[in-house]
């Protein structure tokens, strides 16, 4: 069956407390109106988020998307089918974003326009690369605001989440209670200036359920399954997802741990997913070729 969710139907947090917008089948296919991560509020050069900008509404994600018998312990596995782009998308730094502070004196603002696979900066055409910034499921017992990502998910900015992804989630509540923004045409590893190109997109996926449970988001694409892990300090979130390499390497191939260990050394790759959020996430590339 084919859902649509529109633009304005949208939280701004992962929370048990909200109600689905809409309930779909396990094998559904759902287009999802996302909005941009400013709300749309910066559409031309001379607007910024400098001033009095309202930062308490920001990465908006369009949802909760309950799916039927999912129940906590469950994954929901997201394949994304496409990522359909608005024509225009924004690209905005401050001078305290980021690992370089005082790059720029006040908050700037870029217009990005995008011209059927590219979308052009300063007169270069750059290829768009659409991703979703923003996927998660509601956590059990708190509400985690959707600039932040963690096991539920959340902002995770991580470049594999893209057409042609799977992305398996870990169910806390029951439905789980899916919902995603924060498009980008195009972003670095690191998004280290603060944004990706931030776009409105029509998201078309469809979602499943897996009673396998999973420890942290995870996304599998033709090649490669990557092992997200999101924490306070790069230290941390290396150390947690070189540990969830392992342990996946480990128990798919029924081999001791530190075999596992050596493989992740020799083959694995582990990869800056951003580090401008409140928590960093990097993820682990694991090639399906050693598996
Ligand atoms: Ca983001
Ligand atoms: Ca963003």
């Amino acid at each position: 069956m084919l859902h649509r969710i529109e633009r304005d139907r949208v939280v701004y947090d992962m929370s048990p407390e909200h109600k689905p917008v809409l309930e779909v089948s396990p094998g559904d296919t759902v287009i999802v109106e996302t909005e941009d991560c400013f709300c749309h509020r910066i559409v031309s050069e001379s607007q910024t988020v400098g001033g009095d900008f309202d930062f308490t509404h920001v990465n908006p994600a369009t949802g909760p998307i309950a799916v039927k018998g999912a129940m906590p312990g469950d994954t929901i596995v997201v394949s994304i089918e496409s990522i359909e782009l608005d024509d225009q998308g924004v690209i905005e730094t401050c001078p305290s974003w980021g690992p370089v502070s005082n790059v720029s004196k006040s908050c700037v603002t870029e217009i990005a326009k995008i011209h059927g696979n590219y979308v052009s900066f300063m007169g270069k055409r750059i290829e768009v690369r659409p991703m979703i910034g923003v996927i998660g499921n509601a956590p059990a017992d708190k509400s985690i605001p959707c600039t932040t990502p963690g096991r539920h998910g959340g902002n995770l900015d991580t470049k594999n989440i893209m057409a042609g992804s799977r992305v398996y989630l870990p169910v806390f509540i029951k439905g789980g209670n899916l919902s995603l923004g924060d498009v980008h045409a195009r972003m670095g590893d690191g998004e280290v200036g603060g944004t990706g190109v931030e776009i409105r997109a029509l998201v078309r996926l469809s979602v499943d359920i897996d009673k396998m449970p999973v420890e942290s988001p995870t996304v599998e694409t033709e090649d490669a399954f990557y092992l997200l892990f999101s924490a306070q300090t790069m230290e941390e979130a290396s150390r947690g997802a070189v540990k969830r390499a392992i342990e996946f390497i480990s128990d798919w191939k029924s081999i001791p741990r530190e075999k596992a260990y050596m493989l992740t050394s020799i083959a694995c790759d582990l990869m800056i997913s951003q580090v401008v959020n409140p928590l960093v996430t990097v993820r682990v590339k694991v090639p399906k070729e050693i598996l």
